[in-house]
């Protein structure tokens, strides 16, 4: 793969084609959800038979560097697109010849890597944290000295959810954190600890053809680096929330970005915002789109990549949602199997949605509940008081 832009001629593929999606996990479940119900077909190349969106398309099971394999995704296919970022760059590369893949691999080579993405969002006229690149331990106490403490060293690639990462609270750590974090075989990024009252985040889409359009901010709490509610409309002021989907708006712009890109900020107490990362594809955090926006990110993604006019992203009630980890699952069930009276009373609408993954591990990610309500804080009245995610509750209250 190459940072060169690879010119793609556009197409619109209507309704009825076959949509190819590299990976198969819950957001590919959900994409294909969404776009069967406009009539479009589904293949996903994953290694796991029968996962999350396995059990709702066709699926071929293979690595996903295996170019055989997804030689034959091109054959079957109209289109294709992907659901997770660390897309292989020779796949990427071989299905640019071989297939009709309208976002390109340019935003994928962008986002695998933090300082890449960094420079791309700040051509973009967009502000990210203060960051420095570090190759060696002596870089790292320089930016150390500059910064001040506490200050976070990340992996350029490979991380997510929190790991990759290490927070520097002292200089006694500078020489752990570094041969620690210098193992992982990538570039170093030094940043700037920022004192964020809170993380947001905001979806945008784009086509082919150049429309834009972003879903509302959503407000996001994270427990232990996993993101556990997203509480919509977010809890800052219209300007700031204006703002926010402004930027989004000029990162997809900026980036010539084909289908969704996630914006994930900080929102600091004077009202600043940085963008902390990006993610190409559906978001966790767009989740509570499919029943709170008159188009689900899934649905906008599907007509973004195909090239249809971009859908209505108005929201249309309050929403948290709220992820469900394996050790919620037992007691959710049993939450659903019973007539909720708590719901009624608080005229509230919890909608659920599993993933069909088969085991229910400590932490996994295995559905989300989208909690519909007159308010954001009746549903997290809802949420407190089913005593299922009063671990999480404890930790950031
Ligand atoms: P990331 O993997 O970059 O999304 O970071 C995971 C989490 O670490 C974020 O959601 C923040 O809560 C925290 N974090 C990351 N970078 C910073 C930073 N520069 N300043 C303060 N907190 C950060």
């Amino acid at each position: 793969m190459s940072d060169r832009q690879v010119n793609v001629s556009i197409k619109t593929i209507l309704p009825g084609s076959t949509i190819g999606v590299l990976g198969g996990g819950q957001l590919g479940r959900m994409i294909a959800n969404a776009g069967s119900e406009l009539g479009y077909r589904f293949v996903t190349l994953d290694p796991t038979d029968g996962g999350p969106m396995g059990q709702v398309s066709e699926q071929i099971v293979a690595q996903y560097d295996d170019a055989n394999a997804a030689r034959e995704l091109a054959k079957r296919t109209d289109v294709i697109t992907y659901e997770f970022e660390n897309v292989d760059a020779n796949v990427a590369s071989m299905l640019m010849e071989e297939a009709y893949v309208p976002q390109g691999s340019h935003l994928l080579y962008t986002t695998q890597h933090r300082l890449r993405e960094k420079h791309a969002i700040e051509a973009a006229g967009v502000q990210v944290a203060p960051y420095r690149e570090i190759t060696s331990q002596a870089d790292l106490e320089a930016a150390v000295a500059e910064f001040g403490v506490p200050c976070v060293l990340k992996t350029a690639t490979g991380g997510y959810d929190g790991k990759g990462q290490w927070v520097i609270r002292s200089e006694q750590e500078i020489a752990e954190a570094f041969e620690t974090l210098v193992k992982a075989k990538t570039e170093l990024v030094l940043e700037k600890f920022i004192k964020f009252s809170k993380e947001i985040s905001v979806i945008a889409a784009r086509s082919p053809q150049g429309e834009v359009k972003v879903f509302p901010a959503s407000e996001n709490i994270h427990v232990s680096n996993i993101l556990h509610l997203s509480i919509v409309p977010a809890r800052i002021n219209p300007a700031l929330q204006q703002q926010a989907e402004q930027l989004a708006l000029q990162i997809a712009q900026g980036l010539d970005a084909v289908g969704l890109i996630a914006v994930e900020m900080f929102v600091t107490e004077e009202g600043e915002l940085f963008v902390n990362e990006l993610a190409p594809r559906p978001h966790n955090s767009g989740h509570y789109t499919m029943e709170a926006c008159r188009t689900s990110q899934f649905e906008q993604h599907v007509r973004a990549v195909c090239n249809l006019p971009l859908g209505d992203t108005s929201l249309t009630t309050s929403v948290v949602m709220v992820n469900v980890l394996g050790q919620h699952v037992a007691p959710l069930l049993e939450r659903f199997a019973t007539h909720d009276e708590l719901a009624d009373q608080l005229v509230v609408t919890p909608k659920l949605h599993l993933y069909g993954k088969a085991d229910a591990v400590h932490n996994r990610k295995m559905g989300h509940v989208n909690v519909l309500a007159r308010s954001s804080d009746d549903a997290m009245q809802w949420i407190e008081s089913t005593g299922i995610w009063t671990e999480e509750w404890k930790s950031w209250n």
